[in-house]
């Protein structure tokens, strides 16, 4: 167990601590780069990508269900133009329009935050 320095107050604690006990500040994992977590973002953000960087996994998994269910969804919305849709389709293709806008939204309120959280890698990559 080594000791460090918080980088807000210099309150000197345990590495293996969360946060610092002083101050609160939340210690970053540092194997975890912003610019790799962007660069995951902006590419495969609708995979959840960037969150499975992170280490959150559920969340990950959650943008990735939102996804790819909205995804799937659209061959229906062709297979359904053609043979004249009731109302069980039509319930499946709103729903799947309506998952893959709250997964296309998540990630992007995930860019924000990321970009807002440039010099404040702790938001993001606290530890768990
Ligand atoms: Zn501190």
């Amino acid at each position: 167990m080594a000791m460090i320095y918080c980088r807000d107050c210099g309150y000197k604690h345990s590495d293996r601590a969360r946060a610092c006990p002083k101050c609160g500040r939340e210690e970053v994992d540092l194997n975890r780069s912003i610019a790799i977590y962007l660069v995951w973002l902006w590419f495969f953000g609708v995979f959840g990508a960037h969150r499975f960087y992170a280490g959150k996994i559920k969340t990950g998994l959650g943008i990735l269900v939102l996804f790819l269910f909205g995804l799937l969804s659209l061959p229906v919305v062709a297979i359904f133009a053609h043979s004249g849709a009731d109302a069980s389709a039509m319930l499946l293709v709103g729903l799947g329009l309506i998952t893959f806008a709250a997964a296309c939204v998540w990630v992007f309120i995930d860019f924000i935050v990321a970009l807002c959280s440039i010099r404040h890698p702790e938001r993001i990559f606290a530890k768990k």
